[in-house]
């Protein structure tokens, strides 16, 4: 199988929008811009910004030791997930295969582009079902999507499994690693890089602290980025994240805080552990820990006393595998403590 023999027969011809700057891109300092019908008066954001994100992509490569040319940038990785769909899957032909429970964003996106979704459900113990994924998958399925560590059971999976899946199968393997940054498992990368067939999405929504400039990756075979590029919106990322991403990326090349979220995230694992409120602690490889209530009916109640203490976690109750489960992503010190006072007065009937 060539991954190009997956990719919609439109997109496969298709001619992308050629920006002015693309048309004239030679590096010119000083040169008059009269090319692209922008404000020339200055202001700081008047120009459109760089389509190809050379700065940024130059930045990310050194940090994440990839090529540039199997690298996207997205306006959050949500846009490299869509962008699978409009690449790869006929709308109201082609289907997808995606574990079940993960993350929500990649049924959604098939329903938008009216993709079958063929969701698998976990094994008990949330390692995946390799056999049953890629029985469910047919000649009409385009993509497999996996997440490790997942969302929201916070296991990461046996690399041997996820590689077992894309050796096995005729299509695409997108593994979401948006969490590998809280991960003893390690990244999928270097493998992935060694096949045609896996694409590896990650973030910096969640490590790197910088959700609100909606900044995803996907790094891939570069076939399939540039299918991905040419199907982007041309000026995806903007200019004012952009400024502020490279800035950052510029001054520290590793995410911040890490250390500290690994203390508290123990702390809190601690004191889940300790609280009779719940009789199952979920071990996590992410920032955030699944715990099942002690009566498991009570997963709602739980959750509304925490919210009359001003304290939000994510109700997982009616998930697929995760009946009585809450959600709780770990804080800052001070809130996790507040977290545990909040629990403390709740056992107390308070
Ligand atoms: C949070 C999260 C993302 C991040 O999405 P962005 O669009 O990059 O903010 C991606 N995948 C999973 C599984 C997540 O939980």
């Amino acid at each position: 199988m060539k991954i190009t023999d997956l990719i919609r027969p439109n997109i496969k011809v298709l001619a992308p929008y050629s920006t002015a700057r693309d048309e004239f891109s030679k590096p010119l300092e000083g040169a008059v811009f009269i090319d692209a019908n922008e404000n020339p008066f200055p202001e700081r954001y008047n120009r459109y910004p760089d389509p190809h994100q050379r700065r940024l992509k130059a930045l990310i490569s050194e940090i994440k030791n990839v090529p540039c040319e199997n690298l996207f940038c997205g306006n959050g990785s949500d846009e490299a997930i869509d962008l699978v769909f409009r690449v790869f899957c006929r709308p109201g032909v082609d289907n997808i295969v995606a574990i079940a429970p993960s993350y929500g964003m990649y049924s959604v996106c098939a329903d938008i582009n009216d993709v079958e979704v063929r969701s698998v459900l976990l094994n008990e113990d949330y390692s995946l079902p390799t056999d049953k994924i890629l029985a469910a998958a047919d000649e009409k399925t385009k993509a497999i999507f996996l997440c490790s560590p997942n969302n929201p059971t916070g296991n990461a999976f046996a690399a041997a499994d996820m590689l077992k899946i894309a050796d096995s199968f005729q299509g695409l393997v997108v593994i979401d690693e948006a969490y590998v940054d809280f991960s003893e498992a390690g990244s999928i990368v270097e493998e992935a890089l060694r096949r045609e067939n896996i694409l590896v999405l990650q973030t910096l929504s969640k490590a790197w602290g910088m959700a609100g400039l909606r900044l995803g990756l996907a790094i891939g075979s570069a076939e399939v980025i540039s299918y991905m590029s040419r199907v982007k919106y041309p000026y995806n990322i903007n200019q004012a994240a952009l400024d502020i991403v490279c800035e950052k990326l510029e001054k520290t090349k590793t995410p911040p805080f890490l250390e500290e979220l690994k203390v508290e995230r123990n702390r809190v694992e601690a004191m889940l552990k300790s609280s009779p409120l719940f009789e199952k602690v979920y071990p996590t490889q992410a920032n955030f820990i699944l715990a099942k209530v002690s009566e498991p009916n009570k997963a709602g109640e739980i959750y509304d006393k925490l919210i009359d203490k001003s304290i939000v976690v994510r109700n997982r109750d009616k998930v697929a595998l995760c009946a009585g489960c809450l959600r709780i992503s770990i804080g800052t010190t001070e809130e996790n403590t507040r977290l545990e006072a909040a629990l403390k007065a709740i056992e107390a009937g308070l």
